[in-house]
């Protein structure tokens, strides 16, 4: 978030003087109090000032990447997972890689009887499934499909940065949102390295 100029002024003032009242800070700005409350509220929002009573406004010494990295840190994976393509297990290899187009993702996530999670299928596993195959209108995703447990999951509460931690480490490129029914594990979203990045920029603008 980038501060205004007259934010950046407050900021400067409670720096050199704070703790100091919100009427000395409009008086040294020959403002009225009710003329700055807005940008009072935003710089303790963000965590660049904070106000106690009868004492006033004090600047917490964080710095602008300080304040970021603590914004990061409280964003979990449902503020910002996108909606999952999923597939039969049973599909074609060919219906899958028609679906990926069709649908502009890079993985797919298929699905059991019981609508639970069985597999992901990303881009280069259906190149796998491609190469020498020439029958993959008939064999399943199922046969070159990442399969349970080795599939890496991440929950809707779950810190952003655990998921994105997840992505580096285990070197993939989505992690299914997966929500506990009656025992099955339903896939009700999907965190990509494009939600993350999305989330930078918007940090930044
Ligand atoms: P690509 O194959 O397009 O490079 P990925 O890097 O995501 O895409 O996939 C690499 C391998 O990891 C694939 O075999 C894929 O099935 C598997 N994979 C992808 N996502 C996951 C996940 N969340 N958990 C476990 N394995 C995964």
């Amino acid at each position: 978030m980038e501060l205004n100029d007259r934010q950046e002024k407050i900021l400067k003032i409670v720096k050199q003087h704070g703790p100091i009242t919100g009427r000395k800070i409009a008086e040294q700005l020959s403002l009225t109090r009710a003329t700055l409350r807005p940008d009072l509220a935003i710089l303790t929002m963000s965590g660049y000032l904070d106000a106690r009573p009868r004492v006033g406004y004090f600047y917490t010494g964080k710095e602008t990447e300080e304040v970021m990295s603590s914004k990061i840190r409280n964003i979990i994976v449902s503020d910002v997972q996108s909606v999952p393509i999923l597939i039969k297990k049973e599909t074609s290899i060919y219906e899958a890689i028609v679906t990926m187009f069709l649908e502009d993702v890079g993985t797919l996530y298929a699905i059991d009887e019981s609508n639970g999670l069985a597999g992901v299928i990303s881009r280069k596993d259906l190149l796998r499934g491609t190469m020498g195959n020439n029958d993959i209108e008939k064999t399943p995703v199922s046969v070159i499909m990442t399969r349970k447990p080795g599939i890496t999951i991440c929950y809707p509460n779950d810190l952003l940065i655990y998921a994105a931690n997840q992505l580096i480490e285990k070197q993939i490129d989505s992690l299914p949102v997966i929500e506990e029914q009656e025992g099955v594990e339903v896939v009700i979203g999907r965190i990509t390295k494009t939600n993350i990045a999305r989330v930078f920029v918007n940090l930044m603008e």
